[in-house]
């Protein structure tokens, strides 16, 4: 039997667990799933090659939950409860990813399987009681888990049954190279291992040595990106910079391109300067980069996640650091002599477009043309997860069509046709609203940006920092805590909230669907089973086959 065919049943795993698996709505195991658990449960260290959204999460959580409770079965009474699983993760919003996905599906068995998230924000001395109960699974980035084997909160000499690397060719590019070296030195001789990573590199091959004995590689023969019937990708020549802005405009206020989306730029200054931008037009949106709390930074996701935005604006700066061949050991250096010197720190765990579960994402619009091919691949990998539809959107300002030219060969192989389709957007369509587009960015100042970025970094440390007691016992409030509420130092014009009948371009008043300045939040929604939410748009080659559309913009199928 092909093991895309096989069933969770299958799989030899703990009744609760599949009870767990079909409370989560998961129907078949993906790939990956299908492939490694059935290894990891004869007790098999597994290395795998598995691209973001692959399932990769369910395909360690399965076995390691699997065997501790087997474990816990077979143990005394007195030596059931112990840490005997291990998960490290490069960032914080991994942790706490892996958490939640270890959690969902230990849910049918939740009072024999406990698991403790050490990489949120308490510091060292609020994580100790948790570890003194004994949690069965500890998540965290190495820094923090070696922090604890330091001392007495945590020791696995006697207990650790499983050790998992998630995201592991980031453990070394992010610097935690020596402090996994340290750890490892805390862990018992005989353990099983899973690493996974979305490539094989020299640092893997590194870990590989260290950890794995005897493992089975996994290679599977999936492209990094899901194929085109599940995920559309274009891109879209701008003459000038304005014409980055005006689409943009045009896209989002006319709701050409409809349902959630993860919009990425290069700079943390371009997050702002967008995000006013579009508040100029009663558009709300979310920032999240390396400068934010990681408490804000969870909690933008989690509420993302829950539908609370439609739109995050993100960089990942980490990769852009990666692109300019700098190793984290320097960087690391680099940022204490940068704190040193007073320059605002940033947080070297933060990591937005790799490996972050944002849920239902419509599209992914690179605003910025990303700096590589990864950065590309991990960005693109935020939509289309599991078997959800995505698309793509890249616009390319004449200095970086020579940056998207090596992106795109590399991305089209030996392939005959590029999997990033051109769409010819009619600029002069929409010329009318140009000068609404070049009001709103005169407006926005680089002084406004700089009074924004502080704002909005001094807001996010007080939600963060000082009300965390008072959200912790109102956890109600916290969650009617809003993200991307207007940062105003811009003056808001009024006019420009709403776009009058008169400019709405002829040939988009069938398919546009305004935006009105104060907008009602929607109840949250997914994407799952709907049909391509850019169905206004359209490609060169769909135009060619529909050559009797003229318009900017078709109607889709689910359009009246
Ligand atoms: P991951 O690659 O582990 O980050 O998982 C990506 C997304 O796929 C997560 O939202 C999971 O909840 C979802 N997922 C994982 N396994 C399955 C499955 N077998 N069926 C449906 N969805 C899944």
């Amino acid at each position: 039997m092909a093991a895309e065919d096989a069933s969770f049943a299958e799989l030899g795993l703990d009744p609760r667990l599949l009870q767990s698996v079909a409370a989560l709505g998961w129907r078949r195991p993906t790939l990956i799933q299908a492939e490694a658990v059935p290894l990891a449960l004869e007790g098999k260290d597994v290395l795998a090659r598995a691209r973001t959204g692959s399932g990769k999460t369910g395909a360690f959580a399965l076995p390691l939950l699997h065997r501790i409770l087997r474990a816990k079965e077979a143990a005394a009474s007195s030596a059931s409860q112990a840490v005997r699983g291990l998960v490290l993760v490069p960032t914080r919003e991994l942790g706490q990813q892996a958490t939640q996905m270890l959690r969902g599906l230990s849910a049918c068995c939740a009072r024999d399987l406990r698991v403790a998230d050490l990489s949120g924000p308490q510091d060292l001395a609020a994580q100790r009681p948790i570890l003194m109960e004994k949690p069965d699974v500890v998540v965290g980035t190495p820094s923090r888990v070696l922090a604890h084997l330091q001392g007495p909160s945590l020791s696995l000499q006697e207990s650790l049954e499983v050790l998992v690397m998630d995201e592991a060719d980031l453990l070394f590019s992010f610097g935690f190279e020596e402090d996994l070296k340290s750890l490892l030195c805390h862990l018992p001789k005989i353990y099983q291992t899973f690493v996974m990573s979305a490539t094989f590199n020299e640092d893997v091959q590194a870990l590989k040595e260290l950890v794995l004995h005897n493992p089975v590689i996994l290679k599977l023969q999936e492209s990094q990106l899901p194929d085109s019937s599940q995920l559309s990708q274009f891109q879209i020549q701008c003459e000038t910079e304005e014409d980055k802005f005006l689409l943009l405009y045009v896209l989002l206020k006319l709701s050409l391109v409809r349902g959630k989306l993860i919009l990425f730029v290069g700079t943390i200054e371009r997050c702002y300067r967008l995000k006013l931008f579009l508040e100029q037009f009663s558009i709300p949106a979310c920032v999240l980069n390396s400068e934010l709390p990681v408490k804000s930074r969870c909690h933008i996701i989690s509420q993302f996640n829950k539908g609370f935005y439609d739109y995050i604006i993100a960089t990942d700066e980490q990769d852009l650091v990666d692109a300019e061949g700098l190793k984290e050991g320097r960087r690391r250096k680099k940022s204490r002599s940068k704190s040193a010197r007073g320059e605002k720190s940033r947080d070297q765990e933060y990591g937005i477009s790799r490996g972050i579960d944002f849920q239902n994402v419509s599209a992914v619009l690179n605003f910025d043309v990303p700096p590589s091919v990864e950065s590309y691949i991990h960005r693109a990998g935020r939509t289309a997860r599991a078997d959800n539809p995505g698309t793509v959107l890249t616009f390319v300002s004449p200095s970086e069509r020579p940056l998207l030219g090596t992106i795109e060969s590399a991305l089209t192989g030996d392939s005959t046709e590029t999997p990033l389709q051109p769409y010819q957007f009619r600029m002069d369509e929409v010329e009318g609203l140009r000068y609404r587009c070049q009001d709103a960015m005169r407006s926005v100042t680089k002084q406004a940006i700089k009074e924004a970025r502080l704002r909005e970094i001094k807001e996010e440390l007080l939600n963060s920092e000082k009300l965390k007691t008072y959200f912790e016992d109102n956890p109600r409030d916290w969650d009617l805590l809003r993200h991307d509420k207007p940062l105003h130092p811009a003056v808001v014009k009024a006019h420009l909230r709403n776009v009058p009948e008169y400019l709405m371009p002829p040939t988009l008043r069938a398919v546009a669907r305004p935006l009105l300045g104060k907008q009602k939040r929607l109840p949250p929604r997914g994407n799952k089973g709907q049909k391509n939410p850019l169905c206004s748009f359209s490609s060169a080659k769909q135009r060619r086959q529909t050559s009797a559309t003229k318009s900017t913009a078709v109607p889709g199928p689910s359009d009246p």
